[in-house]
């Protein structure tokens, strides 16, 4: 069989793994990089297809350890099939599955069927996460040891919080046994009941029943106290706090091995976004005050928590930036606050967002591609991949620095187009995605 030989010419190659920030070559056979030339006058022979990069930013292709694929159950919402295609254009080539589908992955054959399904069905690579309770229930332990040797990278309730601490000590345990990360969703239903966005300010201008933040911090809290009691690994999903930051802080410090992920839309977005306006406070309330596509849980903070946020990305006391693309139909946003499901659709949009914070100084792009690549690899302890490396798998992005496009409804690939930046125009976009060597989007069209 003839060999798939590329060669990605002339980019500026950043590589947070290795320090690299410079113009070079990728050079890739088959599946896998073969190597990577930084300042290569090297000349190629005519079996490599070439790809010019020049002015362009090539990365490791990014990794997402907190995406919804809705599929099995619910697949009006999404597929592993669409949700991976949104992932590719977004520049993602390893996305999770988390496990609130239905069937929640709480046994082997279901893991072992969404397994095979994401080899057949999906275009990008897909790595499951089991539930910590059967059913998320959060009263019995999933078979998590069977669960671990089918190949879940980690164990969530997510949307579900395990309430028991006895429960959650139990769960910590067997997964340090396991060497897998529990990702336990950070939030005290007891305090914040039904509360439909962050309570404050906007809350009671907009009348909408508020959720208490000390919901958040409460529930870390308590997890923090019980991982450095179990030895265990804990991973904080989509913090979103000012003061979640300090008890991290505290407890990073106290070398217990907790990590923590922070979303785009928590680092970019805000409260004042539910009134609809962009970010902007109106002068008067009417029923356009109440945009659906800002409802996500744990809901937008204030301005200060979104600015702590970047700050605590930018020096790494937050690890990760990962999606919560957490897709809906268009009638489960269509209606009332009080009724709208909550989530967005992050994939297509993260890259972007993020750039955002690059471009007005804020944070370094080695600090946004690392939170996208090597260091997702590193907490989750996944092999070859998120580096730009010989021997590693050729997953790589290639980015235009300079484009800019509008976020326009029937542009997703994704089933669902929710997501508050509908209009908005961004900067910076994804060009090309290479899934192990193949090129599986480029230019704005698929290639699988
Ligand atoms: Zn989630």
């Amino acid at each position: 069989m003839k060999s798939n030989k590329i060669v990605i010419k002339n980019g500026n190659i950043i590589d947070p793994s290795s320090g690299i920030n410079e113009v070079g070559d990728v050079v890739i056979e088959n599946s896998y990089i073969i190597d990577v030339l930084p300042l290569s006058n090297e000349t190629y022979s005519s079996d490599y297809k070439i790809i010019n990069a020049k002015s362009m930013l090539v990365t490791p292709g990014f990794i997402d350890l907190h995406t919804h694929l809705r599929d099995p159950g619910q697949e009006w919402k999404e597929t592993i099939n669409t949700g991976s295609r949104s992932a590719a254009k977004g520049g993602f080539t390893t996305i999770t599955s988390m496990p609130n589908t239905i069937p929640v992955l709480d046994n082997v054959n279901i893991v072992s069927d969404l397994i095979d399904r994401s080899k057949s069905e999906g275009i990008v690579r897909i790595l499951p996460i089991g539930s910590i309770t059967v059913g998320q229930k959060g009263k019995n332990i999933s078979p998590m040891n069977e669960l671990a040797e089918v190949g879940v990278i980690g164990f969530s309730d997510d949307g579900n919080p395990v309430s028991d601490p006895n429960i959650m000590k139990q769960a910590l345990m067997y997964s340090k046994d396991l060497s897998l990360p529990i990702i336990n969703h950070a939030e005290d239903k007891n305090i914040v009941g039904k509360g439909l966005m962050n309570e404050g300010v906007v809350s009671n201008r907009l009348g909408l029943f508020g959720a208490d933040p000390s919901g958040e911090t409460i529930m870390i809290a308590r997890d923090l106290i019980l991982a450095e009691r179990a030895g265990a690994k804990l991973h904080i999903p989509h913090i979103s706090l000012s003061a979640s930051l300090i008890l991290l802080e505290i407890y990073k410090n106290m070398d217990v091995n907790v990590t923590a992920e922070v979303t785009p839309h928590h680092l970019t977005l805000n409260e004042n976004w539910v009134y609809g306006k962009k970010g902007e406070v109106p002068d008067y309330i009417d029923e356009d005050s109440y945009d659906t596509n800002a409802k996500v849980n744990p809901p937008l903070r204030t301005l200060d928590d979104a600015k702590d946020m970047v700050d605590g990305l930018a020096e790494g006391l937050i690890d990760i930036i990962a999606t919560d693309h957490a897709p809906h139909s268009e009638l489960e946003k269509k209606c009332s606050f009080a009724e709208a499901a909550h989530g967005i659709n992050v994939l297509e949009t993260a890259f972007s967002s993020v750039f955002d914070l690059f471009l007005n100084k804020s944070i370094s792009i080695n600090r946004i591609i690392e939170s996208l690549t090597s260091k997702p690899a590193e907490i989750f302890n996944l092999h070859k991949i998120g580096k730009l490396q010989k021997g590693y798998f050729a997953d790589v992005v290639i980015i235009d620095p300079k484009a800019k496009w509008k976020v326009k409804e029937d542009q997703f690939v994704s089933k669902s187009s929710n997501t508050p930046l509908l209009d908005l125009d961004m900067n910076g976009k994804i060009i090309c995605t290479i899934s192990e060597g193949k090129i599986i989007y480029k230019d704005n069209k698929f290639y699988v």
